[in-house]
This record gives C-alpha cells, sequence and structure tokens, in this order.
C-alpha cells in the first residue's frame, strides 16, 4: 500500500451484503471509511427483510415437513401447535444477533457508522441527512451499494394490510386462512412453503407457463411434483386482472387455462412478482453515473460508473440480485479503488432456491446453452441411486453436469434435492478450476453424502457409475 493509498477516504452508501463487505475490505487495506445506511444497523434487505428472516422461517418450515414425513416410518408425532408471537421472536433474535455482530465488527474495522440518507452533491461528497440534520462527507472514493425493493404492478400496490410484500410477509402478522402468492418465482414459493407449512392455503399464480422461468425445467419437475402437496393449487400461464380490497377478504380476478372460478376471494395476497433497484434520490444527477433502459446503475467489469470516482455493487447494480453476487462485486470494486487488477466474472454465480426440495444452479444452464446455441453434453445423475439420499427417503433429487464437449470441462452444474444449496458450492469452485470430469471423478467424496451425487454424474458420462446405469447419453 502506498502513502497515498492509506490516506484514501471512501464512502460507502447502503450497508447490505453489498455494503457492508466492501467497507470492512477497504477499511482492513487502509482507507478511512464512512459506512452509511439509513436504518439504525447494518445488515441491508439480505438481514433484516430478506435472505436471514426467510431462512429462518424456512428452517422452522422444514422441520415441520421432516416431522410430518416421519409418519411413514412409524414416528407419528401430534400436529403442531403454533406460537406465533414466539416464532416472531425467534426470528427476530437471529436477526438482532447478526445486527449486533456486524456493529461490532464495524467498530473494530474503525469504520465510521453513519445513520442517514445519503445523496450525491457532486462527485466527490455525500449529503447524509440524519436524525441530527444534514451532515457533507468528502470522499476519493464512493461505492453505491443502495439495493433494491420489491415491484408493486399497478392495480396491485393497494395500501392495505392484506396484500403484502416479501417484507410484510417476513412480519409474520397472522397466519391467513387463504393467501394467494402472485409470482412463482424465488420469493413466491418460499414465503408461499413458509405459509403452507404454518397452515395456509396457498394459490400460486405464475404469470408464464412455468414456476421460477429460466431454471432448467428437469429441475423444477421435482420441486413442482412436491409443491403440488403443499399448496391448494398452481395456476401458469395465469394473470390477475383486478384485485380489490374488502372487509373480509380481497376479491381477485384471474384469468388462465386452469381458472375455474375468475373470481375468488382470499384473506391475503403476497405479491412477489420482482425486484427494482434504489436510484432514485440518490443525486445521482449531480454525477456523470449512469442508467440502464431497467434503472439499475451501468458499471464496468471492475463495477465503476460512468463517474470515475463512484462504484456500483449489488442490486443496485443489475442481476441476478443476490447477496454472494453483491459481496463479491465488493472486493472486486474495492480492490479497483486500491489499484488491483481486479475484476467481477459472472461465469459462476451460484443460486439457490430454498424450497422443500431445493433448487440450485451454477455456471451455465441448459436453457441457456440451448437459446444461446452453446455446445454441450450431459450427465444426469438421479438421486434414485443415491444411498444418503434413500436413508432420508428423499429420492426425487437429480444432479446435472453440463461439459464441454471433447474437453468435458465443466461449464455449469444443477441439482434439485434436499441441502442442494450447500452441495452447489463444489460445482462453483469445480468451474471456478477449471475442472474438467474426469477431476470430478477422481475426487473421493465421502459415504454416505448426498455429494456423491456430483462424483457419480461424472461417472455416469463415462458410463462407469457403480449406482446408475443411463439408457443413452
Ligand atoms: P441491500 O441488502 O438491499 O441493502 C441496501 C441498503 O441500502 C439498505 O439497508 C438500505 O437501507 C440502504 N439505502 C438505500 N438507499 C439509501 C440511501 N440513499 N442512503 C442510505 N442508505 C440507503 N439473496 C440471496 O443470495 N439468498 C437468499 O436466500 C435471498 N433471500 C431473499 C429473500 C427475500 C425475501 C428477499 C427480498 C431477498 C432475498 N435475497 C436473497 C436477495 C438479497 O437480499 C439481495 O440480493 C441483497 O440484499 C442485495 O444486497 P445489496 O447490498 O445490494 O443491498
Ligand atoms: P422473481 O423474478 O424471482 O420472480 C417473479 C415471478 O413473478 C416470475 O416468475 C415472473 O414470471 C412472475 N410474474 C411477474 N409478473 C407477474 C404477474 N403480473 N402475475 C403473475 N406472475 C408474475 O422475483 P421475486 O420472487 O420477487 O424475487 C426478487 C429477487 O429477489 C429474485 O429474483 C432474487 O434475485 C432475489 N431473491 C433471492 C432468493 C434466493 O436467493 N433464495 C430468495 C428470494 C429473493
Amino acid at each position: 500500500m502506498t502513502e497515498s493509498q492509506a490516506e484514501l477516504r471512501v464512502v460507502v452508501i447502503g450497508a447490505g451484503p453489498g455494503g457492508y463487505p466492501a467497507a470492512f475490505l477497504a477499511a482492513h487495506k487502509g482507507a478511512k471509511v464512512t459506512l452509511i445506511d439509513e436504518a439504525p444497523e447494518p445488515g441491508g434487505v439480505c438481514l433484516f427483510r430478506g435472505c436471514i428472516p426467510s431462512k429462518t422461517l424456512l428452517h422452522v418450515a422444514s422441520l415441520m415437513g421432516e416431522a410430518e414425513h416421519a409418519a411413514e416410518w412409524g414416528i407419528r408425532y401430534e400436529k403442531p401447535e403454533i406460537e406465533l408471537d414466539k416464532l416472531r421472536d425467534w426470528k427476530n433474535k437471529v436477526i438482532g444477533r447478526m445486527a449486533r455482530g456486524l456493529t461490532g465488527l464495524a467498530k473494530q474495522r474503525k469504520v465510521r457508522w453513519v445513520q442517514g440518507r445519503a445523496r450525491f452533491g457532486d462527485a466527490q461528497h455525500v449529503l447524509v441527512k440524519g436524525k441530527n440534520g444534514e451532515e457533507r462527507i468528502d470522499f476519493d472514493f464512493a461505492i453505491v451499494a443502495t439495493g433494491s425493493r420489491p415491484t408493486r404492478p399497478r392495480g396491485m400496490d393497494a395500501d392495505s394490510p392484506r396484500i403484502m410484500d416479501s417484507t410484510a410477509a417476513l412480519e409474520l402478522a397472522d397466519i391467513p386462512e387463504t393467501l394467494l402468492v402472485v409470482g412463482g418465482g424465488y420469493i413466491g414459493l418460499e414465503l408461499g412453503s413458509v405459509y403452507a407449512r404454518l397452515g395456509s392455503k396457498v394459490t400460486v399464480v405464475e404469470l408464464t407457463t412455468g414456476l421460477l422461468p429460466g431454471a432448467d425445467r428437469d429441475l423444477i419437475e421435482p420441486l413442482a411434483r412436491r409443491l403440488k402437496e403443499q399448496f391448494a393449487s398452481i395456476l401458469l400461464n395465469t394473470k390477475v386482472t383486478g384485485l380489490e380490497v374488502f372487509d373480509r377478504g380481497v376479491n381477485v380476478q384471474l384469468v388462465g387455462p386452469d381458472v375455474s372460478a375468475p373470481d375468488r376471494l382470499f384473506e391475503k395476497v403476497l405479491v412477489a412478482v420482482g425486484r427494482r433497484p434504489n436510484t432514485e434520490n440518490l443525486g445521482l444527477e449531480q454525477t456523470r453515473v449512469e442508467l440502464d433502459d431497467r434503472g439499475f446503475i451501468r458499471t464496468d467489469i471492475q463495477r465503476r460508473t460512468g463517474e470515475p470516482s463512484i462504484f456500483a455493487i449489488g442490486d443496485v447494480a443489475g442481476e441476478p440480485m443476490l447477496a454472494h453476487k453483491a459481496t463479491h462485486e465488493a472486493r472486486a470494486a474495492v480492490e479497483a479503488i486500491f489499484g488491483e487488477p481486479s475484476a467481477f466474472d459472472q461465469r459462476a454465480i451460484p443460486a439457490v432456491v430454498f424450497t422443500d426440495p431445493e433448487i440450485a444452479w451454477c455456471g451455465l444452464t441448459e436453457t441457456e446453452a440451448l437459446n444461446r446455441g452453446i455446445p454441450f453434453e450431459v450427465a444426469k445423475f438421479p438421486w434414485s441411486a443415491l444411498g444418503r439420499a434413500t436413508t432420508l427417503g428423499r429420492n426425487e433429487g437429480l444432479t446435472k453436469l453440463l461439459l464441454q464437449p471433447m474437453t468435458h470441462r465443466v461449464l455449469g452444474v444443477g441439482i434439485v434435492g434436499v441441502g442442494a444449496g450447500d452441495l452447489i458450492s463444489e460445482a462453483a469452485l469445480a468451474i471456478e478450476m477449471g475442472a474438467v470430469a474426469d477431476d470430478l471423478k477422481h475426487t473421493i467424496h465421502p459415504h454416505p453424502t448426498l455429494s456423491e451425487g456430483i462424483m457419480e454424474a461424472a461417472e455416469v458420462l463415462y458410463g462407469q457409475s457403480p449406482h446408475y446405469v443411463a439408457r443413452s447419453r
């Protein structure tokens, strides 16, 4: 580090999984760092109204599912009694513990924490409006990590507790008897699963022809089968054409091939049709920062914007809107600020949908390969042949490798099954390391574990899987 680098003043706006790791790394490298957020503590959407509360509740849902499943093995539990206040407290305790941890870490790293709303005065200073008025903070470099917020299409934006976005749904005010989930994407399926396990009759309405558009259909199938048991109904290719809030519920008009009654009353509605970047009222017009046609901040491979002193990371800088993508961009941006030859390489960003079963993929998907005409070979290992899956009574899973023809370099991996979210990290490493199928085949995987699926999928490619004979490759 040079002397001038040691004096760098770095301002980070937004303290989510993009912003706080950026602030911490910049401080570690010797910069004088100010981390600004409107919230009283660092953590962002991910900690307060996203990843962490949803996964806390999904764990509870999965426990309830397991308990129900255990009846098949001769262990019968009573129908669970739900103490909603206690469950809410537990979720809030998890969040509180992690928020305190981040606050402590910021102090240890001598990151200055400023609570308030920031906007750019120009390309060298921000103005922060907090409880005690407005403060001017000058910087050499700024990182915008202001995240995103739920999209509320017109007609679904009524201001009523009966119409929820993900934030309201995670508050868990009550367990509605009937819940309509608009959107069969990440949030719709994850939070729909939570409410269904807690006792709501959940109907999912998805505009396109399948759940989780973009994900490979062979991965979706086992999930869709199971969700059909958990949800009251899943209506694909279906539109909400009207939505009216009454005292006794929300009257919803639906149009689609499987809609039996076009007018239906639901106690509550969860709108989960995507998120949009937070770029408004940021003073970006005082700078040369540019937005793309969807409102995301345009950046280069190092996450530098059109304004050389300003970087943008996380949800505000584009898809995929995932916490770990934000954190990785934080590294690229901070290293670039310190003049290091860093870049953000999008080839292997894992995606996980934390449903039951989970779906995870990384690198090239089969859908993308087909759409873009990328040649590939595929090797699939069904979990019906996986010992560990059998011990769990969960044989519906599948592990799939997409390989470059001839070289058999791993281009992508898709997994559906319990624990897929944890299993996908091996795939991310394989893709990052430029591994070939042979490397996976020759890596000893512990037995009996679900991770053997990756090794066996590689063996399937050569017709050598001990537990599965593929009909044709
Ligand atoms: P955010 O986490 O959105 O943080 C932005 C911060 O900026 C906020 O704290 C906000 O207060 C602050 N801010 C905004 N504007 C200003 C301003 N002008 N001045 C000061 N502060 C400002 N991703 C995953 O990878 N895994 C998951 O399991 C997962 N689950 C999710 C579940 C739900 C219900 C939701 C909604 C999202 C989930 N996500 C998940 C997505 C994940 O939360 C986001 O991708 C991630 O939080 C983005 O991080 P970020 O740092 O870009 O911004
Ligand atoms: P999404 O993009 O994942 O899904 C939205 C779904 O709504 C799509 O399937 C889309 O076709 C559908 N849709 C759009 N308009 C509709 C309409 N009018 N009627 C019916 N369906 C409609 O968006 P989301 O579920 O709101 O989640 C937002 C983002 O948050 C995700 O894309 C993801 O980046 C992030 N997230 C990640 C996780 C995770 O990593 N496990 C969990 C939750 C959220």
